[in-house]
């Protein structure tokens, strides 16, 4: 999701139709019906197709947890914890995939299992003083 969608702006119990839930959260209606697509549940029973603020909410905040998480050069993504983490003692193993890129593997310092990041290995270089990377050959 490019664009940083104010939650706080619908109320749980207001129903909207497509047009005030576009407003409301600064989308636009196309988005809102892509939206129902991909399994926002609208009330079709009557017209205007109502959306409920609680369910709209939801479907959100579901949407931003799946999103993608951009990470700080020196983070890994934790699954367990679902969000960016320093590794522990900033110590990762770079696990070669391909040729050219591999897998930064860590500990997570909250939940102390293991936390991953994809990685050209061009790109290690710059991790140089953010990590201590240790190199493991293809086994
Ligand atoms: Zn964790």
């Amino acid at each position: 999701m490019a664009k940083r969608i104010n939650l706080r702006a619908i109320r749980a119990n207001t129903a909207y139709t497509f047009e005030e839930a576009a407003n409301t959260l600064g989308v636009s209606i196309v988005t809102i019906r892509g939206w129902e697509k991909r399994g926002l549940s609208v009330m079709r029973l009557q017209k205007p197709f109502l959306i409920l603020g609680c369910v709209l909410q939801e479907f959100i905040e579901k949407r931003i947890r799946n999103a993608k998480v951009p990470l700080d050069p020196d983070q890994l993504y934790c699954l367990p914890c679902r969000k960016p983490q320093i590794p522990m003692g900033r110590l990762v193993d770079y696990v070669p995939q391909t040729a050219t890129a591999g897998r930064l593997v860590g500990l997570c310092p909250e939940c102390e299992r293991t936390c991953n990041r994809m990685i050209s290995k061009a790109k290690l270089r710059d991790l140089a003083g953010k990590l201590d990377i240790a190199i493991r050959e293809h086994g």
